[in-house]
């Protein structure tokens, strides 16, 4: 008896998994840095999957969008040129573009191929950000960008895939990498970084906490959870200016009536300090994280 779906199995270590009921797939293809899959899922809706690690969906994608933009965004003064290396889909500069302190956001994606079928088969994701007029897309790769340029950010985003063995975002995670970053960072700026999951791999979100810290001196972790990746999702900032946990939800819910940004699906002042309850465990265990560097990066479990 056919279920009328298929199931995609998303491995978060090597022996634990979470299916997803697959109903259909829309677009399928190799670029020349990864295979791209879109596919209709039976929960979430619409999905985009990189290297089979699952990383929109159209039902629930604000919740990491939200959780990765804002906290920075909000914290910044005056937030007036953003730089954001990966976001392929475009959830992330969406969100970046509703602040109206935005006078320009640079997008550095190494792969069109996600860009272009994002837009065509996920156009909820960007929402129509890729055609705001303060929108600067480059296709490159995020490291060699961010190495050879002269401008300078008040805000960094880094939404690249995981640090997979062998992944096109193994070195962005890396000490070397956040002192280039650390080099195009207005003073006053606050750089932030998806850092994978703080369960699935506590040990590679705490190893990001503390080369980020070893560069910026002062650095934060957070999470949320986000149901598609079955998981709770870590996230680390280093700022060389304000810093985002030290803001109380009053604080944040003025931010963001000066900024009409009431109306934010996922993200208000009380969620802004949830995020920073992290397990008493976890934050023992941020102590305990590496330097990841160059010869020796770290990597999520699988
Ligand atoms: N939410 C996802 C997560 O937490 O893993 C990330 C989403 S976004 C689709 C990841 C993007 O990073 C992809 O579009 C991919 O092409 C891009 N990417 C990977 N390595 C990169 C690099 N070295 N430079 C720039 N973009 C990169």
């Amino acid at each position: 008896m056919s279920l009328g779906w298929k199931w995609f199995v998303e491995y978060q270590t090597p022996h634990s998994a979470h299916m997803h009921g697959i109903k259909g797939i829309v677009y399928s293809r190799k670029s020349r840095v990864q295979n791209i899959d879109i596919v209709d899922s039976c929960e979430y809706g619409r999905m985009l999957i990189l290297d089979g690690k699952v990383q929109s969906t159209v039902r629930d994608e604000y919740f990491y969008h939200e959780a990765l933009v804002h906290p920075v965004m909000v914290a910044h003064e005056k937030p007036e040129d953003v730089l954001i290396i990966g976001g392929g889909e475009g959830g992330t500069l969406r969100e970046v573009l509703r602040h109206p302190t935005v006078k320009r956001a640079v997008m550095v994606d190494i792969d069109v191929e996600v860009i272009k079928s994002s837009r065509r088969f996920m156009p909820e994701l960007s929402g129509g950000a890729f055609d705001d007029d303060r929108a600067e897309v480059v296709i490159g790769d995020g490291r060699r960008f961010v190495e050879g340029c002269r401008g300078r950010f008040d805000v960094v985003i880094m939404d690249v895939t995981d640090p997979l063995e062998e992944g096109p975002g193994q070195f962005l995670y890396t000490r070397e990498f956040y002192e280039s970053l650390a080099r195009i960072l207005r003073d006053g700026g606050i750089v932030v970084t998806q850092a994978t999951s703080v369960y699935y791999s506590t040990y590679c979100f705490a190893t990001i906490y503390r080369t980020v810290e070893s560069v910026f001196g002062r650095a934060g972790g957070y999470q949320t959870w986000v149901p598609a990746y079955d998981s709770v999702w870590g996230f680390v900032y280093g700022t060389k200016g304000p810093d985002p946990e030290a803001m109380d939800p009053e604080g944040v819910n003025e931010r963001l009536r000066e900024r009409g940004l009431q109306g934010l699906r996922f993200y208000d002042g009380a969620t802004h300090q949830s995020l920073f309850m992290l397990a008493r465990e976890v934050r023992e265990q941020l102590r305990a994280g590496r330097i990841a560097t160059d010869s020796c990066p770290t990597f999520m479990p699988i």
